[in-house]
């Protein structure tokens, strides 16, 4: 029930967990994250707290800085490992967290079954990345683009790519998320609190906007990718 995306110059692992930490009190039943490291995305997963993660975790994760976490609360497919986002295609090329519902999921996983894909997990979510691998040609930004109008349902998606390996690309319909402006580091998440340790220069994404994050900045855009205007929002409160 909450996302967090970092892309920049610090580890991301640890940020991502704070993040998920202040997102905490959305509720959740279990938790994850991957990272992209130089030539392959790597997860981890655990059903309960962010603790038992983080002991999953150890100390020794990777210092990679680029990554997603996903708390979830389960709507579709029990609490489980397997279940816990982020969730991936078959190669791992795309790694995927979802907040929501993806209420046409049955159809499309039938239909991506018919050509091909092996599924691992009972979640909605989980044709998101199916989607991404099923299309991608060249590049993650129209890519996404082509899956977001396949959807129907509520969502905050935040996908990464190891054929992209300098973006993250998000998506609202229904389900809250803010960006954050820091010095060569952005962030994405479900609310402020998340990001509030690290910079109070934000922006409040709404329903049909896309962004694009890279160390050097962000782009918000529609659905069929038309730039928009944001209006910074300075945090002036404490969490
Ligand atoms: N529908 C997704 C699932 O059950 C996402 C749930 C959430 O928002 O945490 O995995």
């Amino acid at each position: 029930c909450g996302i967090v995306g970092y892309i920049g110059k610090r580890p991301a692992i640890p940020v991502l967990l704070d993040g998920l930490k202040k997102l905490e009190y959305r509720g959740y039943d279990s938790a994850g994250v991957a990272v992209l490291e130089q030539d392959a995305i790597t997860t981890c997963k655990a059903v309960g707290k962010l603790a038992v993660l983080e002991d999953k975790l150890g100390t020794d994760f990777s210092q990679t800085c680029i990554g997603i976490g996903h708390t979830r609360w389960a709507t579709h497919g029990r609490p489980s490992d397997l279940n816990a986002h982020p969730h991936l295609d078959t190669e791992a090329k795309f790694a995927v967290v979802h907040n929501g519902i993806i209420e046409n999921y049955i159809e499309l996983k039938e239909w991506l079954v018919e050509q091909g894909h092996t599924f691992v997990s009972e979640t909605d979510t989980e044709v998101l990345p199916h989607l991404v691998e099923y299309f991608y040609k060249e590049d993650l930004v129209t890519t996404v683009r082509e899956v977001l109008n396949k959807l129907k349902g509520s969502f905050a998606i935040l996908v990464m790519s190891r054929q992209d390996p300098d973006i993250l690309v998000a998506a609202r319909k229904d389900s809250p998320m803010v960006v954050g402006l820091g010095e060569e580091e952005f962030f994405v998440a479900s609310d402020i609190p998340a990001i509030l340790n690290y910079t109070r220069k934000t922006y409040i994404i709404e329903d049909g906007e896309m962004v694009i994050l890279t160390k050097d900045g962000v782009e918000v855009t529609d659905f069929e990718g038309k730039e928009k205007e944001k209006q910074l929002y300075e945090v002036k409160w404490d969490a």
